[in-house]
């Protein structure tokens, strides 16, 4: 055992020399690797005295060795190499996470999750990470107006391509009885009433700071009105259960809010058998406390929520978690309502889910934006409270740097116009795959006499470069001239250097963009490139998404 301990603390070891580029203190690696692995708990005493020799032992490897030794023993362990600027804003402390933390991401699958999920997915999934423990996933399905069967489906892929440490799954329609127990005892402790008020003349109470008259039932009323709502006894709307807050509280949101309803219709796709549905106050508080959550990082939009919780807390004497809340932040440019998405995709204005218009993960992937670009671009924004706009161009920026070496360079001649060059010699282009990297191989262009060129760019053009090849002057109509080889001539003058390709050389190729498709002829090779991200010269990066007899088709994902 004493072996497999050791090996367990290297690896913990030298994933934290990993990420801090300096040897970690024993405290750390104990809080982690305990968090991590329970089973190590009963070793607890004898751990001490073995870190000490395997921190030295991390400390005797050259630092530079480091991350190759822990890729071949945990590749799994290693987050994305993010860089210095990560490292510079790394996320702030979190405090009680000795013995490590269980932290959770609860979406609701009312869709597919977009950007601003993403959020709050990757900085729990960090904090995972640095601190060891479990992350669940929370599948919170009960409002059965907010669930689309297809979100059971699309949720999981949606954590899969994030590549999120999710260690279990917990579904909140498989705990309804959970729900009702954990009722059933706050209505028996007083916490909370059954109230058949009309609504209406509850807020009017409310707001004057009043006790509606159910407030004062017997629990003995009260668990026979539960029953009866239990079994199907009252109408949607007739009945709501509400936790006893202070009445005078300053946010009338909060006062007495509700924690169960009826929900007539439409019928939940894994529920049968009952019409009554906890609120998310309450199975959010029964869970959180029942995984033994003890870390949550959320939305400012969640601080009511926050507000209204603690008093079930208080009620059943439990301790709440740890919560950071963080400010809000637009998207621009996207569309993220899912109702829009669905009212949208029904209508045709958007293809699918994955449209380019939406903010969908599975639209930015589609893109070719990498789940890593999103992660650090997320991470770099942090759990900060003061609220901000997403940056597009960060993302652009973490992502380039990501694809920019895999990516192959090719040209693409939107619009292509016909052109023939009088009086040039016969020559071959080879142009490198990547620039600067011989190694990768050269794709060949051979010139004889006429070309294709982008409409844009030679429309009232004069002196202009054929890009790796020679300048030419564009002339009358479908004409153009040689004007010598000297790249200093078009640098003198400013003129633009642009795409081309010999006459029936590309084949067909559109690329579909945020403000519409954009078509033109590829080099033929790029039909090779489905499924991966390529370069098109001075255009911009694109993702091949499909290569046919018809040609290419790809998605625009930033210049
Ligand atoms: N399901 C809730 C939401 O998506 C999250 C609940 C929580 O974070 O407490 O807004």
């Amino acid at each position: 055992m004493d072996e497999r301990i050791r090996e367990i603390l290297f690896i913990y070891a030298l994933e934290n020399a990993v990420r801090h580029g300096n040897v970690p203190n024993a405290k750390a690696v104990m809080g982690k690797v305990l968090g991590a692995r329970p089973d190590l708990r009963p070793h607890a005493k004898e751990i001490p005295a073995i870190l000490t020799e395997v921190l030295a032992e991390v400390g005797a490897i050259p630092h530079e060795e480091w991350k190759g030794r822990l890729e071949g023993l945990a590749p799994d362990l290693i987050v994305a190499d993010t860089g210095k600027k990560e490292r510079k804003k790394d996320l702030p402390t979190l405090e009680e996470t000795d013995g490590g933390v269980v932290m959770r991401f609860a979406p609701n699958p009312s869709g597919p999750l977009h950007l601003g999920h993403a959020r709050a997915a990757f900085l729990n999934d960090a904090y995972v990470r640095r601190y060891g423990g479990r992350y669940v996933l929370r599948i919170e399905d009960t409002d059965p107006r907010r669930v689309d069967p297809e979100a059971y489906r699309m949720v999981p892929e949606d954590i899969e391509w994030m590549g999120l440490s999710i260690t279990e799954i917990v579904y909140q329609s498989d705990r309804m009885d959970i729900y009702y127990e954990h009722c059933r005892q706050l209505i028996e402790q007083g916490g909370c009433y059954v109230c058949t008020c009309d609504a209406e003349y509850f807020r009017d109470l409310k707001l004057a700071k009043k006790p509606c008259p159910c407030r004062s039932q017997t629990v003995e009323e009260n668990l026979a009105l539960w029953d009866r709502m239990l079994s199907g006894g009252f109408a949607e709307g007739q009945v709501t259960v509400r936790v006893k807050t202070d009445l005078e509280h300053p946010d009338p949101a909060i006062r007495d809010f509700s924690i169960f309803r009826i929900v007539d219709a439409p019928a939940h796709p894994r529920i049968s058998g009952t019409r009554v549905y906890p609120l998310m106050n309450f199975s959010v508080v029964v869970d959180d406390h029942l995984l033994g959550i003890t870390h949550v990082i959320r939305g400012k939009d969640h601080i009511a929520n926050t507000r209204r919780q603690r008093y079930i807390y208080d009620y059943f004497g439990w301790k709440p978690p740890v919560y950071r809340h963080y400010g809000r932040m637009g998207i621009e440019g996207v569309v993220l309502s899912t109702s829009s998405m669905r009212e949208g995709i029904i209508e045709g204005t958007y293809t699918g889910w994955d449209d380019i218009h939406l903010g969908t993960l599975r639209a930015i992937a589609r893109r070719g934006i990498l789940p890593e670009a999103v992660r650090n671009a997320m991470l770099e924004i942090g759990i900060g409270e003061t609220d901000i706009s997403f940056s597009w161009e960060n993302l652009f920026a973490q992502n380039k740097a990501l694809i920019d070496e895999s990516s192959d360079r090719f040209f693409f001649v939107p619009d292509p116009v016909t052109v023939t060059v009088a009086d040039a010699p016969a020559a071959v282009a080879e142009i490198p795959r990547y620039p600067g990297n011989a190694e990768r191989g050269v794709r060949t262009l051979a010139f004889s006499g006429t070309v294709v060129l982008p409409q844009g760019e030679t429309t009232g053009a004069d002196l202009v470069r054929l890009k790796d090849l020679f300048n030419i002057r564009i002339g009358a109509g479908d004409r153009a001239s040689y004007a010598g080889d000297d790249l200093a001539a078009v640098r003198a003058v400013k003129a633009p250097i642009i795409q081309w390709m010999p006459e029936g050389y590309g084949i067909p190729c559109t690329v579909r963009t945020p403000e519409g498709d954009v078509s033109g002829l590829c080099e033929p090779d790029v039909a090779n490139f489905e499924g991966r991200t390529v370069q098109f010269e001075r255009f911009g990066f694109v993702r091949i998404d499909s290569a046919g007899p018809d040609g290419v088709f790809c998605y625009f994902t930033h210049r």
